[in-house]
């Protein structure tokens, strides 16, 4: 399997990380949230994912942050809850980029570290990512469940014992709000 896995941040994907390397799945990291607000945010949050990818030797493509082109995808969503439909668009505008690079770049699978979040709707990251690949016939979502097989547990005790920077809020203005 050639792996484009999507990066939220530190804390969402370090788990899954090891999940797949244990499996000799070495994925390239594809970090791309152009969602997040301020942009003093996203860096941090950008630096700790990159910190720990060096760590473990791992690639990370770094997205550029298109915030005003985000903003145009979840216009008139604004005030949308979250796992909203403001949510739906903003997965989709985020796994849509990352399929176009995946396939661009030859990669056979991608995936996505958001759904390990308890605070996301896994079925709407699922319905995006399928979304995502639909145009590239030779690119496939991997659409798991990261939050099962001791999944969740190990999120947790490697943010404590990576010392991450962890959030508190999803990511975007509005849900800093
Ligand atoms: S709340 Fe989170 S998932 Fe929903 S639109 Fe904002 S950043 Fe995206």
């Amino acid at each position: 399997m050639k792996l484009l896995l999507h990066t939220c941040c530190a804390p969402c994907s370090a788990a899954i990380i090891e999940y797949l390397l244990q499996r000799d799945i070495r994925p390239v990291l594809f970090y791309y949230n152009p969602n997040i607000f301020p942009f003093e945010e996203y860096e941090l949050r950008k630096s700790e994912l990159t910190r720990y990818a060096a760590s473990l030797g791992l690639e990370v493509i770094d997205g550029d942050y298109a915030h005003n082109q985000w903003l145009n995808a979840v216009t008139g969503m604004e005030n949308e809850p979250e796992r909203g439909k403001r949510c739906s668009a903003c997965f989709r505008h985020r796994l849509s980029v990352a399929a176009k690079l995946a396939s661009e770049r030859g990669f056979d699978t991608i995936a996505t570290t958001l759904a390990s979040s308890r605070w996301k709707n896994i079925d709407q990251i699922a319905e995006a990512g399928q979304e995502a690949v639909a145009p590239y016939p030779n690119l496939a979502f991997w659409n798991k469940n990261w939050r099962k097989e001791g999944l969740s547990e190990r999120r947790n005790i490697l943010l404590k014992a990576n010392g991450f920077y962890n959030q508190t809020y999803c990511g975007c203005e509005f849900s800093k709000q």
